[in-house]
């Protein structure tokens, strides 16, 4: 994997452990290698309570007492809005995620969800509001149409069906020897990772949260797989909060917020014209051609 994606392996790896009863034994030491989680908040959000208004209100983060991350934060989004996350790697991109999922706490300030603090709630029902789709994928053994109805074991094959078709994956499906009963082995092995890729798409398909967690790297994967992932990451952010972190530049040039990150911290935020207007480290990476580098 590429070195950017390495931060994630926690959040996947948390994921599975969340998703999965039958997580490993390997991935559930992890788990309790990693941070430990107190619950605070009692409350649970109801369906359609999220709009997608979040909020970053003073807020700080720091892994280590010694190194100093994010640093008295505050970031407004409106509902519907992409909001795309840049920088270097090492810049605090997969930081910002690990916030938002409480994979973290803030060390001051907080985080809004429609005005209220996220630590109101409980994570579980925190994590349900935030449709999540990172590189690196999670599947489950299981047929195609359990993975696809992963955490909606009620849904029936049209509803399985129709997610598939807006994630761009029932074609591929219709091709494999038993089309949506086709058993996955080894965690989707049997698939190619475009189409593992465009499996944990279709998953979110089936009921979509009003705010959503995109990593779009799409590396080792096929040019038209990738652009059928595009077209489906485009679909599933209509009218949707989301955030990603964006490696393209039309992807960063058309959203409606762009968070620069460089050490850690946020250091620019606006959109495209006034990033540009501005002539800062957003206008260099511009005129460098590159948003991984400056
Ligand atoms: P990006 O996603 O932009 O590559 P990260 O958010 O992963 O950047 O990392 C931001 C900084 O925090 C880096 O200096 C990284 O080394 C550090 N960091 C990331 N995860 C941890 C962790 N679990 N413990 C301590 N430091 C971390």
């Amino acid at each position: 994997a590429k070195e950017y994606t390495k931060p994630f392996n926690d959040i996947s790896n948390v994921l599975a452990e969340l998703q999965s009863a039958l997580a490993s034994a390997n991935r559930l030491f992890t788990i309790l290698d990693g941070p430990v989680e107190v619950e605070t908040g009692t409350k649970e959000y109801q369906p359609g309570q999220v709009k997608g208004e979040v909020g970053f209100e003073d807020v700080d983060f720091s892994y280590t007492k010694d190194v100093e991350l994010i640093q008295d934060l505050n970031v407004e989004v409106s509902p519907g809005m992409k909001v795309a996350i840049v920088g270097p790697t090492g810049a605090g991109k997969s930081t910002m995620i690990n916030l938002i999922m409480r994979f973290y706490e803030t060390d001051a300030g907080q985080i809004t969800l429609e005005g209220e603090p996220i630590t109101d709630y409980t994570r579980a029902s925190l994590r349900k509001q935030l449709g999540m789709v990172l590189q690196d994928v999670w599947l489950k053994s299981g047929t195609v149409h359990d993975n696809i109805a992963y955490g909606h074991p009620d849904a029936d094959r049209e509803t399985v069906i129709k997610a598939a078709k807006a994630a761009h994956a029932h074609k591929f499906i219709t091709a494999l020897p038993d089309g949506y009963d086709t058993v996955l082995t080894d965690g989707g092995l049997n698939l190619s990772k475009g189409e593992q890729q465009l499996l944990s798409i279709a998953r979110i398909f089936v009921s979509v949260p009003n705010v959503l967690i995109l990593d779009e790297a799409t590396s080792s994967i096929d040019t038209r797989t990738e652009m059928e992932i595009q077209e489906a990451f485009l679909k599933l952010m209509e009218g949707r909060t989301s955030f990603i972190i964006a490696h393209r530049l039309s992807t960063i040039q058309d959203s409606d917020l762009i968070l620069v990150m460089q050490d850690g911290q946020v250091v620019e935020q606006g959109n495209h014209h006034e990033l540009i207007e501005k002539e800062g480290l957003y206008y260099q990476m511009q005129m460098a051609r590159s948003i991984e580098a400056v």
